[in-house]
């Protein structure tokens, strides 16, 4: 099911002050992806999923949910979020500890008109899908976290939702169990072929995750995209830095080449892809991600962009070292393999291609 989105604001009073925690949003959900917005604390993630669950009225703007008009300020429309046929699954799973897991799940459909032989035969199918089938009578306080993070999918799923929203629904795991949960809740979405909605302020959630990641900033989608657009070629500073580790490098285009430019930046020239394609003169930025710099021989001048500089710091992470490399004044960042007989204050080179560097609005 398609959402589409027109001019939403939301504007929150706190002590005299007005607040614009949605700013004007527009944005086009397509039918069947995963789709996560992104973004700092406070950027207004949860308060756009709120308003189009309906926890939330915004000021002003327009919510369709397929073809439905579910919120229009102008058309004086709000339906209450029991009428939207969505399914949330929070951050704090929201499940019930004096009841089972079968009770737990079968919550929604004992509120809706549902056969008592139907509300059995839903659990039971839905709790196969999240791998739970044989756990109708564990009580929930019986379940690790991971489980109970299913047993909230689950009751999200049953009453078969056009739409599934999830606010940050991983924060509260582990790390290990964390990355598996992602990847068996990117191989279920899939699989389910159901738009859902993610809300997360992790970046290696949203670029595992998402058919389509969108950035959002002070209430505003600044960028929208699939998960390698965002990552290998976004369009700002901002989003190449949130996304990723970044080394950004300031400077101003001297030249155009084609799809590439010199851009003269404090460390020296460097040639690097345009692909917003901004004219000379333009103060503009320089991004190259760590794992596309490399070591480099001093003497091999052929390189499209070659430095020298000094090994400032070595530091040891397991499979690498994370090093800076100063050159100038300035630091920039990449991994160098265990294997490399490097030390601090080495005097090196280093060199990355011009298609790996990108250039972003400051
Ligand atoms: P986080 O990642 O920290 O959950 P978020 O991007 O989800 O952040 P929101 O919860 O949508 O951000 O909040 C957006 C802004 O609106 C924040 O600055 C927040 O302080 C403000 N805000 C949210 N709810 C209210 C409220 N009920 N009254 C006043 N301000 C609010």
């Amino acid at each position: 099911m398609q959402i589409s989105i027109r001019g939403l604001t939301k504007i929150y009073q706190t002590e005299g002050k007005t607040f614009r925690a949605l700013d004007d949003v527009n944005l086009t959900i397509d039918a069947n992806t995963i789709f996560t917005l992104l973004g700092p604390s406070g950027c207004g993630k949860t308060t756009l999923l709120r308003s189009i669950v309906g926890l939330e009225n915004p000021d002003s703007g327009e919510i369709r949910i397929g073809d439905e008009i579910v919120f229009s300020s102008e058309k004086n429309i709000y339906l209450p979020p029991e009428k939207r046929g969505l399914g949330m699954v929070f951050q704090t799973y929201a499940i019930w500890p004096h009841m089972d897991v079968f009770n737990n799940v079968a919550y929604p459909l004992q509120n809706q008109n549902v056969s008592k032989e139907e509300i059995k035969k839903r659990v039971a199918e839905t709790l196969a899908l999240v791998q739970l089938g044989g756990y109708e009578n564990r009580p929930a306080t019986k379940l690790s976290g991971g489980q109970q993070q299913r047993v909230a999918l689950a009751r999200a799923l049953v009453a078969k939702p056009k739409v599934i929203l999830f606010d940050e629904p991983l924060s509260n795991l582990d790390a290990k169990l964390r990355e598996e949960t992602r990847k068996e809740l990117r191989a279920f979405l899939s699989e389910l072929g159901i738009t859902a909605i993610y809300v997360t302020h992790d970046r290696i959630e949203a670029l595992a995750l998402s058919d389509v990641i969108a950035v959002m900033r002070s209430g505003k989608i600044i960028e929208k995209g699939d998960p390698h657009k965002i990552y290998f070629r976004p369009d700002s500073q901002f989003v190449a830095d949130f996304i990723g580790r970044a080394n950004l490098l300031a400077g101003t285009i001297g030249t155009c080449e084609g799809e590439f430019a010199l851009v003269e930046t404090a460390i020296g020239k460097i040639k690097a892809m345009n692909p917003k394609a901004f004219p000379v003169n333009t103060k503009v930025v320089v991004c190259v991600r760590p794992e596309f710099i490399r070591l480099s021989s001093l003497r091999d001048e052929r390189e499209n962009n070659l430095f020298k500089g000094i090994m400032q710091h070595l530091v040891f992470i397991g499979e690498a070292y994370e090093a800076d490399i100063k050159i100038g004044d300035t630091l920039l960042t990449t991994t160098v393999s265990p294997t490399k007989s490097i030390q601090e204050g080495d005097e090196i080179a280093i060199a990355f291609d011009a298609q790996h560097a990108f250039i972003v609005s400051e």
